[in-house]
């Protein structure tokens, strides 16, 4: 029966990368022949355990036969997993793995099992990065805008396949089928066999009879293509909204890049707005801030009506709630802040003029 290699690693089938790889570097230093207290057997075993579960395929072997093809010797895999001989790594005097500081142990079997191998198997496409300007109130109600981009796009003529319509495939001449081709690496630690995707076949194992005549067999070209971009109510200044999936085409059928749309909200000369909130001055008659009454205030998508008590001094600040910018992801709306104030008249008639004068004969 194979090792159970989650359990050396203390690891569970649902673990992601990220944690596998968190457990494998605490182990591996824990258990290294280097250190004190260090045990080589245990060492061997976490390695061997990351260099299957750290590769996806052969994690996905494992977990099918409870064990990889290279190990049961089948042909499937590339990867010749008896070359691993760990006691030529750590058997030989005058290297110091217990490094610790940059360019260590860890980063030197980083390099030899995490860095690059069985990664980008297929290109992603390109992000597009847009910039767009909106009126404080399209900003308050959010927006559909249509933008004309050029970009790669999935060709039309073989729908990005890469094969003109009606040809066949054939086995990839480059990898034998295989979609990955062994390289043998080098380094100091002894040769390795290293698994990369076929860059002929970009890992399909197949190749097109013949290519696509409009795209030369990318499957991709440049187009100009109308993005449709519907911004949410509440967007401020300088926030950037993710688009997945709508960025440039890959070719070979990789995966699309998104598209990011950089937000700028012009200034209203009417509303100043803070956060969610918005503020703005209005200038009424000296008698309605005596009096009383009422007065009717613009907001950023209706109108309505502010009583004002009697006595307000000029420049008392009024909030009306739910009167500010829609929050963003549909969390309420903030408030307005009205300050009002006292016009001071100018052009006055005559009559005007005089019941000023009764007003300053009185002290007011
Ligand atoms: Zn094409
Ligand atoms: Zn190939």
């Amino acid at each position: 029966m194979a090792k159970n290699y989650y359990e050396i690693l203390g690891v569970d089938k649902s673990s992601s990368a990220q944690e596998i790889k968190k457990a494998y570097r605490k182990l591996a230093h824990k258990y290294h022949p280097d250190k004190q207290g260090g045990d080589e057997t245990k060492f061997k075993e976490v390695n061997e355990a990351y260099q299957v579960l750290s590769d996806p395929q052969k994690k996905s072997q494992y977990d099918q036969f409870g064990s990889t093809f290279d190990q049961a010797g089948g042909g499937a895999g590339g990867f010749s997993g008896q070359g691993f001989d760990f006691s030529d790594l750590f058997g030989q005097g005058g290297f110091n793995f217990s490094g610790g500081s940059a360019g260590g142990f860890e980063d030197v079997f980083s390099d030899i099992f995490g860095g690059g191998r069985s990664q980008g198997r297929t290109q992603r496409g390109r992000d597009i990065h847009l910039e767009v300007t909106l009126s404080l109130k399209e900003a308050h109600e959010g927006v559909r805008k249509t933008i004309s981009v050029t970009k790669q796009a999935e060709c039309d003529h073989c729908h990005g396949s890469g094969a003109e319509p009606g040809s066949g495939t054939k086995t990839c001449p480059t990898c034998d089928g295989q979609g990955t081709i062994t390289r043998q690496v080098r380094t100091m630690l002894g040769t390795f066999a290293q698994r990369e995707t076929c860059s002929t076949c970009h890992g399909k194992g197949t190749i097109p009879e013949k290519n696509c005549t409009v795209c030369g067999g990318d499957g991709v070209n440049q187009k100009n293509e109308d993005l449709e971009i519907s911004i949410p109510a509440g967007m401020s200044t300088g926030q950037t909204l993710e688009i997945p999936g709508k960025g440039e085409a890959a070719p070979h059928g990789g995966r699309p890049g998104n598209v990011y749309v950089t937000v700028t909200v012009e200034n209203s000369s009417q509303f100043e707005r803070r956060g969610e909130d918005l503020y703005q001055t209005i200038d009424i008659p000296f008698s309605k801030l005596v009096l009383g009454g009422k007065v009717e205030v613009e907001t950023i998508d209706s109108e309505v009506t502010l009583t004002v008590p009697k006595q307000t001094q000029s420049g008392e600040v009024f909030r009306l709630r739910g009167k500010g910018m829609h929050r963003l992801h549909g969390r309420g709306l903030g408030d307005m802040y009205v300050t009002l104030r006292a016009q001071t008249p100018t052009n006055l008639s005559r009559k005007q003029k005089n019941l000023i004068k009764e007003l300053q004969k009185e002290g007011l």
